[in-house]
């Protein structure tokens, strides 16, 4: 049996991120996971009905947890405020893995949907702080564990393969 692993769609080369590009991504590392894993590809943003392109968005000035407790707003360059389609996102991410048993999940850093650790400060500057993106939140507080592109080996670890 084959574990099913969630990947952020634009880690698995598909043009789904706001500016209609994909994540470059090691050829090697991607390989290692199609042997060990069953890939299920899913984008939050796009599950939740959000167009490619859109507008860059940023957590404004916090993180994913305060988002979903409702102290902190999503909101893209232009000011309007997206917080409910990123917590929908959030939402119809944790189905989907409930629905395929997922426990694991390989997620973008730095989004403000699936950033595991560091996030951009809402500033949109590039300057990031620590903190996860909204889905990643979520996955997070239901159990499922969630790693960056850049922490395969840690995802090594844990399943010993
Ligand atoms: Fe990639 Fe996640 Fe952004 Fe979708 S929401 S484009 S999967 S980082």
């Amino acid at each position: 049996n084959v574990e099913p692993i969630l990947v952020s769609a634009c880690l698995m080369g598909q043009p789904v991120r706001y500016n209609a590009s994909c994540v470059r991504n090691d050829i090697d590392a991607m390989t290692w996971l199609h042997t060990h894993f069953e890939l299920k590809t899913f984008c939050p943003e796009v599950a939740a009905g959000m167009s490619i392109p859109r507008a860059p968005a940023e957590i404004d000035h916090g993180t994913g947890a305060e988002v979903l407790d409702g102290l902190k707003q999503v909101k893209e360059n232009t000011g309007q405020c997206v917080t409910d389609q990123f917590v929908a996102a959030a939402h119809l991410t944790l189905a989907f893995c409930q629905q395929h048993n997922i426990r694991i999940a390989i997620l973008t850093a730095f989004s403000p949907s699936c950033a595991n650790s560091r996030i951009y400060d809402g500033s949109f500057s590039g300057k990031s702080t620590d903190g996860r993106g909204v889905t990643a939140e979520l996955l997070s507080r239901n159990g499922i564990k969630v790693y960056n592109q850049n922490e395969l080996d840690d995802l090594r670890h844990f399943v010993n393969a």
